[in-house]
């Protein structure tokens, strides 16, 4: 899940005219050339069949830097949490205001979320409050719904996944993203649902969605919402190779 797919060189080209690197990702199964931008990250990828040389590939991306730069042109930009920013939590705008004299680290009052100490541990601060409340909500919610059919999960952990926003492993354990707790509330409670409904039917059968329609009244609004904005959550905060700087 958090590993790039097999094949993903860490090699990257440097074309004149672009910001950012391209990546490469050699596929034996890749027939011909092709250039791919992930609209969540801005992200650019070549995939090449095996044998092709740096070479050909560095003429390749030069001859569509016009598309690349196109393209990367129309990925929203990023909203990195930081002063004045505005963020959802629970769908909920929330602004974020520095109040450096405040007791707690972060707290969430009236539409805001209010961060003290330095500065420059702002956007920290606020990543790591956020990933707590998803913790705290996420594992209460999952508890509750395996309770339900009369099991335990035999583990909850929240991460900064990328593919999914949640999965259930086949030995009990669930994951989920972080990012859900800037999603509606109808949304993170599918998503539990969805991830213990696999605890006991580890399938996409019609009786796996049947169990989810009883776990969660929202299935319906849940799986709607993500596919149109569930993308648009991967712009709050850290990107990307941000790492935890900060
Ligand atoms: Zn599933």
């Amino acid at each position: 899940m958090m590993t790039p797919p097999s094949g993903t060189e860490r090699l990257s080209l440097a074309v004149a005219g672009l910001d950012a690197p391209v990546a490469v990702r050699r596929s034996a199964r890749a027939r011909r050339l092709s250039l791919r931008v992930d609209p969540r990250t801005g992200g650019a990828t070549l995939v090449a069949p095996p044998q092709v040389p740096a070479e050909d590939l560095r003429r390749f991306v030069s001859r569509h830097r016009d598309w690349l730069t196109e393209r990367l042109a129309a990925v929203p930009g990023r909203l990195p949490f930081a002063d004045g920013a505005v963020i959802p939590f629970l769908g909920e705008p929330h602004c974020i205001r520095h109040v450096p004299q405040q007791e707690r680290p972060v707290l969430r009052q009236d539409g805001e979320l209010r961060v003290s100490g330095r500065s420059d541990h702002l956007a920290r601060r606020v990543a790591d409050f956020l990933k707590a409340e998803a913790a705290r909500r996420l594992s209460a919610l999952a508890h509750d719904k395996a309770a339900r059919l009369g099991l335990r999960p035999a583990r909850i952990a929240v991460r900064d996944t990328r593919s999914r926003w949640g999965s259930c492993s086949g030995t009990g354990r669930l994951n989920f993203s972080w990012r859900l707790i800037l999603a509606p509330e109808p949304v993170v409670d599918y998503v539990v649902a969805h991830e213990v409904a696999h605890l006991k039917e580890m399938n996409h059968s019609p009786r796996f969605w049947r169990l989810v329609a009883q776990l969660t009244p929202a299935m319906e609004e849940g799986r709607a919402w993500l596919r149109s904005h569930g993308a648009a959550l991967h712009r709050y905060g850290p990107g990307r190779g941000d790492g935890h700087a900060g």
